[in-house]
């Protein structure tokens, strides 16, 4: 047994995508992330991934990258049983930096877990061993988009997540990808790009037409919290915050204001300490969780995984960034079914290892 960190090693690593994916903001067709190797003394290797987007959270993948590489090492030496307060000051090295708090916060636990035979998962509470996520429609051409909606209904996916840019888009994309695959339920995202007069009138026109919107996410620009409200008080859907949360400090004042029905907790926003938080600040506003990905490979996504299966307190899990990849990472902490992802143990993830 040895719970002291002796090396830890940075790497760079880019994913294709299988086809581009667009959203509000911006597209991609490839997904570059940083990997983290923290090895204690007895040996015992702890694994992390950083997917940092500069696009929504302003994190240039080679700042991250410097961070990670430089201010890592100030924690050679440090005892992983001791994983608050090293969270602690991770909390306030990596402010800017959420995607490598992430990174380095999930390595320290890994390692901590797999020096015991157990995982994250187990840590968190064991809560689930089975989850369901759903997958998402980038935006494309109408007729593209319905196609991609049927191909995924095919794959076995029970919910389906749109994205979206405007108030027409919205109403022509929406109705037709419902009338397609049976109207089996959609999270239906802007990425901050409706007006929030624009966000109702689509809540409405979705409504009245029928189509089964589980969830209305991040319909207005980020800082507008009081539009996020005046979307809520109005929209017949829940509507989520995604963009608008990142820290603890967000999450209670969305909650104190009554600014939505469900918090979207990214670990690439948040880290496992704040989202950690989150999910504690939800459960006592009666607010509805989510969990989401930015460009994860199966590697990265495992962080989620481990964190929303092993609370067990997530609703709605949209952890499908690595089903989008063409290419991948050989390690994972789970093995997928459909829409179905079962978590795997200490002994069959160490096999996975390089
Ligand atoms: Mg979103």
């Amino acid at each position: 047994m040895g719970f002291e960190i002796r090396r830890i090693e940075i790497e760079r690593k880019t994913y294709k995508l299988v086809k581009t994916f667009r959203i509000s903001l911006g597209a991609m067709s490839e997904s570059t992330v940083i990997q983290i190797r923290l090895i204690l003394n007895g040996g015992t290797v702890g694994l992390g991934e950083a997917s940092p987007s500069f696009k929504i959270s302003g994190e240039y993948l080679n700042s991250v990258e410097t961070a990670l590489r430089e201010l890592s090492q100030e924690f050679i030496g440090e005892d992983v049983r001791n994983y608050r307060v090293l969270f602690d000051r991770i909390d306030e090295m990596f402010r800017t930096f959420p995607s490598a708090k992430s990174a380095l916060q999930y390595a320290i636990l890994d390692a901590l877990t797999a020096e015991y035979g157990l995982t994250p998962f187990e840590f968190f509470g064991g809560a689930k061993r089975k989850i369901v996520s759903d997958k998402t429609v980038g935006i494309d051409d109408v007729n593209t988009m319905v196609e991609d909606a049927k191909n995924i209904k095919g794959e076995g996916f029970r919910t389906i997540k749109i994205k979206i840019d405007s108030v027409d888009f919205a109403l022509d994309v929406v109705p037709k990808i419902a009338d397609a695959t049976g109207n089996i339920g959609y999270i239906v995202d802007a990425n901050q790009a409706l007006k929030p007069k624009e966000a109702v009138e689509v809540a409405e026109k979705l409504h009245s037409l029928g189509v089964n919107v589980l969830v209305l996410e991040q319909p207005v620009f980020k800082h507008d919290y009081d539009g996020l409200r005046f979307v809520r008080e109005r929209s017949p859907f829940p509507v989520a915050a995604d963009e608008s949360l990142y820290t603890r400090y967000d999450a209670f004042k969305l909650a104190r204001d009554g600014c939505v029905d469900v918090f979207n907790i990214k670990l690439m926003k948040s880290g496992l300490s704040d989202g950690m938080a989150i999910v504690e600040i939800a459960r006592s506003a009666g607010i509805t969780l989510m969990i989401g990905c930015m460009g994860e490979s199966s590697l990265g996504i495992t962080q989620s995984i481990d964190f929303a299966a092993g609370l067990g307190y997530f609703t709605y899990l949209d952890l499908d960034c690595p089903f989008l990849h063409a290419e991948d990472s050989k390690y994972r902490g789970y093995i997928r079914d459909g829409d179905e992802l079962t978590v795997l143990d200490r002994e069959e993830r160490e096999k996975l290892k390089d």
